[in-house]
């Protein structure tokens, strides 16, 4: 009997998401099973020291390994190019555990200033009560990112595209600059996934997760995780095995499936987001679409070079501020009114009052986020059915 994965050098992204990380047990199972159990049991007091040791592998508490956690790990690196992944319990304690591995007070993180608010809120309050500070910097402006750098840099983080004006940094740009000024490069990968960006084989160091968006990609759980080098994993590790953000072995095995179709969830994504965008884009009630796909958008030559695709969250502007904005979400039947993302449900959401809602009229204004502003997170509902949907609020708008 063999492995799934006995042929695993030889795979492509398709097959890797399919096939990586099984080890079947002596059962001989087609599918990956869940081991539900806290805790291992051993033949003998010899073998618990062993393991409890770490003389030998396996299993000893499900805080620090599992094996269905183990089989999302080990196939979520493969599709990164990683060499081991690291599970946590949510996207946020992935960014947490990283930053606890890397960073001591006095060290200084550059991020992006679009980014996840959680995130900013835990860069700013948190990682700032322990001397951890944080500058800000417009993602596609290499040069931006250059002059904030310092002596106490350590750590480089960037979500690429930005949510939601669909903004585009050139990774290979950044990682040159990680690895001059001696700090390490974290990608947040969540928007596009490793079936159409892959952040490592560009020269960023780890590259980090919210399995809750769409690795599941059908909303059903919170998840997260870290992919990178062995070494700087191992530190991850330690933090996860120590304070104990881990993964449910049952979130593990939701999220192993998701990875089953990702690469045709997320190209089916791109074909409706790309579809819905050159439709908003003509319609008379709208000023202007955020969308990376549409060439008219500044870093559309660098998405195209550095993306299998241009993921499904877009922006556009709408006549008549707010007020235009509101009637067009409150016309839609269908899609759903909330701020999540990464599921095959279309999602709509009006980022200056509920995403961004905690940013000043001038970080907004500094950041697009302006009153007109639409998101949508197109999901995998017929394209015709979408468009209807935001078609009637937005003919209405064009006609008042
Ligand atoms: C949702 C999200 C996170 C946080 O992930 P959780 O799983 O909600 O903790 C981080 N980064 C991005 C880009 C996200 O969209």
């Amino acid at each position: 009997m063999h492995d799934d994965d006995s042929q695993q050098d030889e795979w492509s992204l398709e097959t890797l998401a399919i096939r990586a990380g099984h080890h079947r047990t002596f059962e001989q199972e087609h599918a990956e099973p869940i081991f539900p159990t806290s805790s291992f049991v051993y033949e003998s007091a010899a073998e618990a020291a062993r393991k409890f040791g770490g003389q030998e592998p396996g299993n000893v508490y499900s805080r620090f390994t599992n094996p269905t956690v183990h089989t999302f790990e080990r196939r979520l690196a493969a599709l990164e190019g990683g060499e081991r992944c690291v599970a946590t319990s949510s996207g946020m304690s992935a960014i947490l555990s990283t930053a606890l591995a890397l960073l001591s007070s006095g060290d200084e993180i550059v991020a992006s200033r679009s980014l996840f608010g959680s995130t900013v809120s835990l860069f700013d309050k948190y990682l700032g009560k322990f001397g951890i500070t944080t500058r800000y910097v417009e993602l596609s402006n290499i040069a931006a990112w250059e002059e904030a750098i310092g002596p106490s840099t350590k750590l480089l983080f960037a979500e690429t595209p930005s949510n939601p004006l669909s903004e585009v940094v050139d990774i290979s740009a950044l990682a040159e600059l990680a690895k001059r000024s001696g700090a390490w490069l974290a990608i947040d990968n969540c928007f596009l996934t490793p079936a159409l960006q892959q952040p490592i084989a560009l020269g960023a160091d780890l590259v980090i997760h919210s399995a809750t968006k769409y690795l599941d990609g059908q909303g059903r759980a919170v998840g997260g995780a870290v992919v990178g080098k062995h070494d700087v994993l191992e530190e991850v590790f330690g933090v996860v095995r120590t304070c104990g953000p881990c993964l449910s072995p049952f979130n593990a095995w939701i999220f192993t499936k998701g990875l089953e179709t990702l690469s045709l969830r997320m190209h089916a994504h791109c074909e409706n987001a790309l579809t819905l965008a050159r439709w908003l884009d003509q319609h008379p009630a709208v000023n202007k679409v955020y969308y990376s796909g549409l060439e008219a958008h500044p870093q559309h030559a660098l998405a195209k070079r550095q993306q299998k695709g241009f993921g499904a969250v877009l922006g556009f502007e709408v006549k008549r501020g707010q007020a235009g904005a509101w009637q067009v979400i409150d016309a839609t039947r269908m899609l759903s009114i909330t701020g999540n993302l990464g599921d095959v449900k279309t999602t709509i959401t009006h980022p200056a009052t509920t995403t961004h809602g905690r940013l000043s009229e001038a970080q907004k204004e500094a950041a697009s986020i302006t009153p007109g502003l639409v998101r949508v997170a197109v999901g995998l509902e017929s394209q015709g059915d979408i468009q209807r949907d935001l078609a009637r609020g937005l003919d209405a708008l064009a006609a008042g």
